[in-house]
């Protein structure tokens, strides 16, 4: 850029002063395109980090960072490399969204493998270095000729190591001012924190902290998304309520802490015994319910035998080592979408759930420790 040199004009002849005038403007014009250029460019930033901010949820964020801003920023890839743990991200991203992958998101036990990239300095490292480049991408198909890499802080701690990623080798290099890229990574940094603890937050009222299933908000949250999707896919979905026998009676017996303990010997018993899709949630007391998408009324009582059967064999000792079992009744109900006499969620709702419950009333009258339908 020309530098801006005032003269006094006085004492210079018209055609001197008029290429002078000349100079001046064309200086004059090519700052202020360069001040609208800093001001489009600031503004850009400013509305990423606003974009970033306004993420709702880890979800949301994730996607942004994977997806959005490989186009916002014009980039060949992003990666994130994010420390996680005891996978308690990815468990937390599990029981909230169920199975969700996302491209490029690389999970680690520690920091080890990413403090390696910054040698413990945690500032932005630029680099063309191909052995490097290699190392890094290597979950993208895509063409990377220079990186940018961000370290994410928070608390003097790596939680994670940010990959933008150009296929033009001229522009993340080594001397390139990195102070958008530093406000940027402080920004990241601060919304992966938040949206972690606020998953946790959501998911601590979706689950009961006794037994560690779900809680009835969330059994009935699921119910209602799961009857949407039968209703498109015409599956059927049924309910299983259990009911612990007499349970009173094990309190009485072996005091309430036990029965405690018997409650979560119950929960998990009956977990590995049910798909990824299935629901198992403490509906209140000594009661839980299990959704099972996808499954007929057959198959529903084929689960809730085995159920019945497993948890019957259990053995559970209270504080004086005294041994006790422990027995269920079970209701079943089976919905199936009828296209000719369709009905309304919130019908389809309390149908699946008085109709399991009812087959437990059954099941009690009946001697308890069985399976019961209740009729249509
Ligand atoms: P039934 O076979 O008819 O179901 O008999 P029951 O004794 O299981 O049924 P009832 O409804 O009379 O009693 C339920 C008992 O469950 C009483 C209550 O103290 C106990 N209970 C409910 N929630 C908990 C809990 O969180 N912990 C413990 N230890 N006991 C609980
Ligand atoms: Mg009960
Ligand atoms: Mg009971």
């Amino acid at each position: 850029m020309n530098k801006l040199l005032l003269k006094n004009t006085s004492q210079l002849s018209l055609s001197e002063q008029e290429k002078y005038n000349r100079e001046l403007y064309l200086t004059l014009s090519e700052l202020i395109r360069q001040a609208k250029y800093n001001q489009s460019t600031q503004e850009k930033f400013y509305n990423l980090e606003l974009y970033f901010l306004q993420s709702t949820s880890l979800h949301t964020l994730f996607n942004r960072l994977l997806e959005d801003l490989v186009d916002k920023l014009n980039l060949a890839a992003v990666e994130l490399h994010l420390v996680d743990h005891n996978n308690e991200i990815q468990r937390l991203i599990k029981d909230i969204y169920g199975d969700l992958d996302y491209n490029n998101l690389i999970y680690c036990r520690n920091s080890n493998s990413i403090e390696e990239l910054y040698h413990k300095k945690y500032s932005i490292g630029l680099s063309q270095d191909p052995t490097l480049l290699n190392s890094l991408f290597k979950h993208t198909n895509k063409k990377v000729y220079s990186v940018a890499m961000l370290p994410l802080v928070r608390n003097k701690q790596l939680i994670g190591s940010l990959h933008l990623g150009s296929h033009n080798k001229e522009r993340f290099v080594p001397g390139l001012a990195t102070s958008f890229l530093q406000h940027l990574r402080s920004i990241i940094g601060i919304c992966i924190e938040n949206a972690v603890t606020q998953e946790q937050f959501k998911l601590l009222s979706l689950v009961d902290l006794l037994t560690r299933t779900k809680n009835r908000r969330y059994f009935i949250q699921s119910l209602t998304k799961e009857i949407a999707r039968a209703t498109r896919s015409g599956e059927a979905i049924s309910c299983l309520f259990l009911d612990l026998d007499n349970f009173k009676n094990v309190n009485d017996t072996h005091g309430h802490l036990t029965g405690d303990r018997a409650l979560q010997a119950v929960a998990d018993c009956i977990m590995p015994m049910l798909r990824q899709s299935d629901v198992l949630a403490r509906f209140g007391g000594e009661e839980f319910t299990i959704m099972l998408p996808n499954t007929n009324q057959q198959h529903a009582e084929e689960i809730a035998e085995r159920i019945r059967l497993e948890v019957s064999r259990l053995i559970i000792a209270d504080d004086h080592h005294q041994e006790f079992g422990i027995t269920l009744s079970i209701g079943i109900s089976t919905w199936v979408p009828n296209q000719k006499s369709p009905i309304t969620f919130e019908e389809a709702q309390n149908y699946l759930i008085s109709k399991a419950d009812e087959g437990v009333y059954i099941a009690k009258e009946q001697g308890r420790n069985c399976v019961k339908i209740a009729p249509k």
